[in-house]
């Protein structure tokens, strides 16, 4: 019987069905990440963090919890995490990136909506995701529409919409301010704990320490050849989303120590012939490493991640000069609106975003990850393609979900992709 079965039935899960998940999640692992050779060692720590996300991570939260720290669900890289660590809470990421799921919630919710939300909703509804019994608040938001109803039929006291706006003008900055300080209220409510100008102050502290060593791994990536296969840059990021952060950034800075002797020694899981291509688009949520897998067995190595499980989630600090709350929630604001989602109208700052990526990462070819149902990304991939087109940089449009069902199709396209690169 795994390690953690007594506990997750103390939580209410069907754990025979949940050994059933983490069977095919395991698979869905071996397939791809576990597959891939010349690894920095330090990857076992990550390694770590994806196979304890159902297991010790749960176990620690549970602990948490009994010394009185509330647990705070989250489903989108909008949400200022900050916030949350102030009042001595602890975020987590919820989304899920299982096939394994999405069944249970095609059950009552339509079928044409993207994997990435029935996913997260057939975790909840088989009784399977071990974050919902002992989550003391959820934060919904209104990115995309799928997203703003699913929120309606999930409403309850302890789940917090916050809203984000659609367009980046003074009236949207003045409203997602407000929302910014709402949430602040929230959470407030929720913990019974004041943010004071002292714990926030920290707490900004410490997710700039942990933006600023993903930075230096996105900064690592684009040597050449790169010292991490993508794959495991995106397990890094996944497990970014889950992790205790202090413990998160001391692990990823041993790992960039282990990419920067890597680059020295021209060490690289990689041929020094392989071409150079970056992800961009929808993100790539814990259990989903299909098309970073086909990219890189196709012989392309990826250098960058245009995603929110990549750049959207670290670039931009929060800037530290403020001392008072006013100022350090319009400093945390102002930060956040700087994440260049697809659900934005007009959305330049992130055409602006993929070129300079390509460009500072020097890659042969971009490609477009869109997942089934996304209609923002999906639309958007126009403009993407148009702008990388006017640098010279040819793009790859993959919609997909998280099935294996078009992994042969997708395979050939892709190798077809990457045959034409350079
Ligand atoms: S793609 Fe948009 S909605 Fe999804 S996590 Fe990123 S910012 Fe949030
Ligand atoms: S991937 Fe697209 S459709 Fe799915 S939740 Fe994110 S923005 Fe919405």
């Amino acid at each position: 019987m795994p390690e953690h079965n007594t506990l997750l039935a103390e939580l209410g899960l069907d754990v025979p069905l949940h050994d059933e998940l983490s069977q095919a999640t395991e698979r869905s692992f071996q397939r791809t990440i576990g597959s891939q050779q010349n690894r920095p060692k330090a990857m076992a720590y990550f390694d770590g963090v994806l196979h304890g996300a159902h297991g010790g991570r749960i176990a620690e939260l549970v602990e948490a919890r009994k010394a009185g720290r509330k647990v705070v669900g989250t489903f989108c890289v909008y949400v200022p995490e900050e916030v949350v660590m102030a009042v001595d809470a602890i975020p987590i990421a919820l989304c899920g990136g299982s096939q394994f799921t999405v069944p249970f919630a095609e059950k009552t919710f339509p079928r044409d909506i993207c994997p990435l939300v029935k996913s997260t909703l057939g975790m909840a509804f088989s009784k399977t995701c071990p974050y919902g019994p002992i989550l003391d608040m959820m934060v919904g938001e209104t990115t995309c529409d799928v997203k703003k109803k699913t929120w309606e039929i999930l409403a309850d006291p302890t789940f917090h919409v916050m809203e984000v706006p659609q367009k980046k003008e003074a009236i949207d900055i003045e409203l997602w301010r407000r929302s910014v300080r709402e949430f602040r209220d929230k959470t407030e409510e929720i913990t019974g704990r004041k943010v004071e100008p002292g714990k926030l102050a920290a707490s900004i502290k410490v997710m700039n320490a942990k933006r600023r060593a993903l930075q230096r791994l996105g900064e690592l990536r684009r040597s050449d050849p790169p010292p991490i296969s993508g794959l495991d840059a995106v397990a890094v990021m996944q497990g970014a989303l889950n992790d205790e952060p202090v413990r998160f950034t001391e692990h990823l800075n041993i790992l960039n120590s282990e990419l920067e002797q890597r680059v020295a020694a021209g060490i690289s899981p990689f041929a020094k012939s392989a071409k150079r291509v970056m992800m961009s688009g929808c993100p790539s949520v814990m259990g989903n490493w299909k098309v970073h897998h086909l990219v890189e067995s196709s012989g392309a190595a990826i250098v960058a991640d245009e995603t929110c499980t990549g750049s959207r989630y670290f670039e931009n600090l929060v800037d530290e000069t403020a001392t008072d709350l006013d100022g350090q929630l319009s400093a945390l604001a102002d930060r956040y609106l700087k994440v260049n989602c697809s659900c934005f109208t007009p959305n330049f700052e992130r055409l602006d975003a993929v070129k300079r990526m390509a460009g500072e990462s020097a890659v042969d070819g971009v490609v477009q990850y869109v997942l089934q149902y996304c209609h923002t990304y999906n639309v958007e991939a126009m403009r993407v393609e148009g702008a990388l087109k006017g640098i010279g940089k040819p793009s790859l449009k993959i919609v997909t979900d998280y099935s294996e069902e078009d992994t042969g199709q997708l395979r050939t396209r892709i190798e077809a992709f990457v045959e034409q690169l350079g």
